[in-house]
C-alpha cells in the first residue's frame, strides 16, 4: 500500500521506501529471527542488541530504537507477548533500515534506560515507538508487516534472558 505524500524528499530512492528497504535485504526465503537480525546488521553497519526492559523503563511506548557510533539498541517491554516483541524488534528494524532520523528529547525523559544500554553519551539518534502514527511511523510499520512474512511462524524470539552483542 502505497501513500501519496507532499514534497519533502524523494521516497522512491531505491532502499528509502518499505517495500525497497526489505528488497534491499535480498531474503528469498523464511528465515529465523536470529537470520534476520544478522542481515539487518550487515545492512545497517553495526550489531544491534535486543534488551527486554521493564515496560515502565520506557514507560508509555511499546519499543525504542537508540544509536550510538559503535552500536544500536531496540528496547522492548519484557510484558509483550512473543509475537508483539517480535512485531515491535521488526518495526524498529524498518526505523534502521529506512535510516530514519530520531526525535531529540526522548533520552532526557526516560533516564531509567540509560542503566539498560549502559551509557549516556555518544547517542546519535533514538526513535521511539509511539501512539503517534505519522508517516515515519507508518513506514516503520509498513516494513514490519513485510519483514514479518519472512520471519519463520515458529520464531525464535527473545526471552527473559535474551541479550545478543556482537563485536
Ligand atoms: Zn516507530
Amino acid at each position: 500500500m502505497r501513500k501519496s505524500r507532499a514534497g519533502k524528499g524523494n521516497p522512491d530512492l531505491p532502499g528509502r521506501t518499505p517495500q525497497g528497504a526489505v528488497d534491499k535485504l535480498q531474503l528469498s526465503s523464511k528465515v529465523s529471527f536470529d537470520v534476520l537480525l544478522d542481515v539487518v546488521e550487515a545492512t545497517h553497519g553495526k550489531p544491534i542488541a535486543v534488551r527486554l526492559v521493564p515496560s515502565s523503563t520506557i514507560s508509555g511506548l511499546s519499543g525504542l530504537w537508540l544509536e550510538t557510533a559503535l552500536k544500536s539498541h531496540i528496547l522492548v517491554p519484557e510484558s509483550h507477548s512473543e509475537l508483539h516483541r517480535m512485531h515491535v524488534i521488526c518495526h524498529e528494524f524498518g526505523h534502521i533500515l529506512l535510516q530514519h532520523e530520531g526525535c531529540d528529547g526522548l533520552a532526557a525523559s526516560m533516564p531509567s534506560m540509560f542503566s539498560h544500554v549502559g551509557q549516556q553519551s555518544g547517542i546519535q539518534r533514538m526513535l521511539a515507538r509511539s501512539p503517534q502514527w505519522n508517516d515515519v511511523e507508518k513506514a516503520a510499520e509498513e516494513v514490519a508487516y513485510l519483514l514479518s512474512g519472512f520471519v519463520l511462524d515458529k520464531p525464535t524470539v527473545p526471552g527473559s534472558d535474551f541479550e545478543r552483542v556482537f563485536g
